[in-house]
């Protein structure tokens, strides 16, 4: 299923066609549930940080935790949404069965499934057949990752539901028309009008209309790490978001 999801991703979102991998991955990939240790975390944020420039201590910890979230986001949006509306079809992202590997700088760059249900074979137990549409992501993948961030670093859960729902949009934007229930499903978990079962969760909150298209409801902090640019449009304070 995961190749048939990649030759459906659009040219404008080549770079991420390959955020999400079926098979083990590289002798560094980590069971994301073994980012819950606070070691496996510092680590990894510590790899990352070292690639930005940041200290991963005190302040700048959430702000890093944020900025790291948002890589790891963009690796995961568009295979996710690809499948969801070109296919019909959730892939295989329930947090507890999959890995993260990362890239030379330490960045988030690709999440792992179990080549079983990558396949999205017919021999999967009930536990391991993913829930429809983007509400099921929202369940099985984003929740426990928003509690993960949340955990390690005490930043409120809101700013990375607004990193979460910043790269949904803007994928499912790009992606535009497709299988149409799944679409309208996407719209309304994205807090566009059309109204589902997730439709009052964080992510259906965290974005509001801007005079430039939508923008974040709460800072995400990245412009407090050294040399990172500001979200320029998307920022909810009005002063920043001036080109
Ligand atoms: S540009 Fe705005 S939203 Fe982004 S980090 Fe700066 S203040 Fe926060």
């Amino acid at each position: 299923m995961i190749e048939e999801v990649s030759a459906r991703v659009p040219e404008s979102l080549a770079a991420y066609r390959g955020g999400v991998a079926a098979g083990p991955g590289g002798p560094d990939a980590r069971p994301l549930a073994s980012l819950r240790d606070p070691a496996v975390f510092d680590a990894t944020l510590a790899a990352f940080g070292a690639g930005v420039g940041a200290s991963s201590a005190g302040l700048e910890r959430r702000a890093l935790v944020s900025y790291w979230s948002q890589f790891y986001l963009a690796a995961l949006a568009t295979p996710a949404l690809t499948a969801l509306v070109r296919l019909g079809r959730p892939l295989p992202l329930a947090f507890e069965r999959t890995s993260l590997e990362l890239d030379a700088a330490g960045r988030p760059a690709r999440l792992l499934v179990d080549p079983a249900t990558g396949r999205g074979g017919s021999c999967l137990g009930a536990a391991q057949v993913p829930q429809p549409g983007l509400a099921g992501l929202v369940e099985d993948h984003l929740r426990p990752f928003v509690e993960l961030c949340c955990a390690q670093c005490g930043l409120a859960p809101r700013v990375i539901w607004g990193n979460a729902a910043v790269i949904l949009d803007y994928v499912a934007g790009e992606l535009g028309a497709g299988d149409a229930p799944a679409c309208a499903e996407v719209a309304a978990c994205l807090g566009r009008p059309g109204g589902c079962a997730c439709a009052r969760t964080p992510l259906a909150q965290a974005l509001c209309a801007g005079a430039a298209g939508c923008r974040r409801r709460t800072c995400c902090l990245r412009s407090r790490l050294p040399g990172v640019p500001s979200c320029g449009a998307l920022c909810p304070l009005e002063r920043c978001a001036e080109p």
